[in-house]
């Protein structure tokens, strides 16, 4: 049920193996091969993606448990080894190589903002096959990666890096901002998917070979095995439904999604347009980041190398992290990250990579000309620039509790309740038209509104027992099914919480 690209990795090419660069390439054993005196322990994994042309690397055998950022993945204990594709054994390694390179990949930067444990404990539990499913999820208090098929046609989304990896990414940003975890705007939900996908680049311009492999289609600013996310599972997907994923993957970071308001846009749509579903809209970003790496790739100079990229790929990261940490919570939160890339790098790199930061920006529309910080109509620039020094979280602050009609979604119990800010946060970009600054509240009650509609389109809202339905909440989903989200009883009114970051899907 997979796609043709899926294969056992036994024939695959090796290109990208680990050991090239010393002249001397390592095949696949079979079986297990464990320490050997002095020589250090060494595992085999997927580069990208069971399904990537880049196939399989041998690496350092990965420490799990180290802290801070420890994982503990769950069922017997595996040694060490250089296992054949196919196997539990590889299963496991590749999928702890991917954990740990993820977290070794934020841990610097979020200790920098004085985050130096998960959300939910120091040690993050990892399931790596929680049933048949073609997904993977985070929920705070695992990550879950599941299989579909059997046999050599078997998908696990544990296998894929692209998926181990924006998965670690949920729980990254999570244990930076938890009060992202609630928040109902939809570019937020979008730009925590974005922050995965962003975190599967990253993590694999890590790899010396990845940074070499890529280097030619990143300063084109093209498609690659790099910005294809999880291409193995976006081909199994694509067997059941074609329209729901793009054609060469589940996601494609090379893309040319301008930003709208996601409140206009409909609840979902194939992969070929762009909708208000968080996974679909994230591409936006997503896709904005691509054009960024690429950019201050070719600002390095005539003929970038491998290290100029090591180099950008250190400063986009830097850049991420610190705007994400100072941006609001508001319904165009695009556009806060934005004006806070722009922050940032005025604070950080001295304002090296600002014009191609801005130029980007604006071409995606997550950005107008007057909302660029530094323009003329800007809004307080200075304070923005002030935070972005301090590294500050903009978590916090007082809050405020909103009542969303829920009669129009077909339920009969009072109002749903969410929690939002009390007001914009000063220096607001304000960069989205049609968001009023002036009455923030009655901004983010219409945004929160058609983010719960969105949800129960897209059967993501599940209902407390007994809850009688109408309308769109009639089809909500049983307990344990696609759920991202839960209403819970109180004092009368419902309740809406996040339960995960629910994978891959659409
Ligand atoms: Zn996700």
């Amino acid at each position: 049920m997979v796609g043709k690209k899926q294969s056992s990795g036994r024939s695959r090419p090796q290109r990208a193996d680990a050991e090239t660069a010393s002249g001397r390439r390592r095949r696949p054993k079979r079986g297990a091969r464990g320490p050997q005196g002095a020589t250090p322990a060494r595992i085999q994994s997927w580069v990208d993606d069971p399904a990537s042309p880049w196939g399989l690397m041998e690496r350092p055998a990965p420490v799990l448990d180290a802290r801070p950022w420890a994982f503990s993945i769950s069922g017997e204990a595996i040694p060490v080894g250089v296992y054949e594709p196919g196997t539990a054994g590889f299963r496991h390694w590749t999928a702890a190589d991917s954990l740990r390179r993820t977290a070794d990949l934020w841990a610097p930067l979020l200790g920098r903002h004085r985050v130096k444990r998960w959300q939910p404990a120091e040690t993050l539990p990892v399931t790596l096959d929680a049933g048949s499913d073609l997904n993977a999820y985070y929920d705070r208090t695992q990550l879950a990666f599941f299989h579909s098929g059997r046999g050599k046609a078997a998908v696990h989304s544990g296998e894929s890096p692209d998926i181990v990896c924006h998965e670690t990414g949920h729980a990254c940003l999570d244990a930076l901002r938890p009060d992202l975890w609630d928040a109902p705007f939809i570019e937020i939900a979008a730009f925590h998917e974005s922050f995965g996908d962003i975190t599967a680049m990253l993590a694999a311009l890590s790899l010396p070979q990845v940074r070499e492999e890529v280097l030619p289609a990143l300063v084109a600013n093209k498609a690659s095995p790099l910005s294809r996310i999880a291409e193995q599972l976006g081909g199994a997907m694509r067997q059941s439904n074609p329209a729901a994923v793009e054609s060469d993957c589940l996601r494609n970071a090379s893309n040319r999604w301008k930003y709208v308001a996601p409140e206009s846009l409909p609840a979902s749509a194939p992969a070929t347009e762009l909708s208000a579903e968080p996974h679909a809209f994230s591409r936006v970003f997503t896709g904005a980041f691509h054009d960024l790496l690429s950019r201050m790739l070719r600002d390095t100079g005539a003929s970038p190398s491998a290290d100029d990229l090591a180099a950008v790929a250190a400063a986009a990261a830097r850049l991420v992290i610190d705007a994400v940490a100072a941006a609001p919570v508001q319904p165009d939160f695009f556009a806060q990250v934005g004006a806070r890339l722009i922050d940032v790098d005025a604070a950080v790199f001295a304002g090296r990579y600002g014009a191609v930061i801005t130029d980007v920006l604006v071409g995606r529309r997550i950005l107008t000309a007057a909302t660029v910080p530094g323009s003329r109509s800007s809004a307080a620039p200075g304070k923005r620039a002030a935070a972005a020094r301090r590294g500050g979280a903009a978590a916090g602050g007082p809050r405020q509790t909103l009542e969303i009609n829920a009669a129009h979604y077909g339920l009969s119990t009072g109002g749903i309740l969410v929690d939002v800010p009390r007001a914009f946060g000063a220096g607001s970009a304000s960069g989205r038209r049609g968001v009023s600054a002036t009455d923030p509240t009655a901004a983010m009650e219409r945004s929160a509104d058609r983010f719960i509609g969105v949800l129960f389109e897209n059967q993501r809202i599940e209902l407390p027992a007994r809850t009688r339905a109408k309308g769109i909440a009639a089809s909500a989903p049983a307990a344990g099914g696609r759920a991202t989200h839960a209403l819970s009883r109180t004092d009368g009114h419902l309740r809406l919480s996040r339960l995960r970051f629910d994978g891959m899907g659409w």
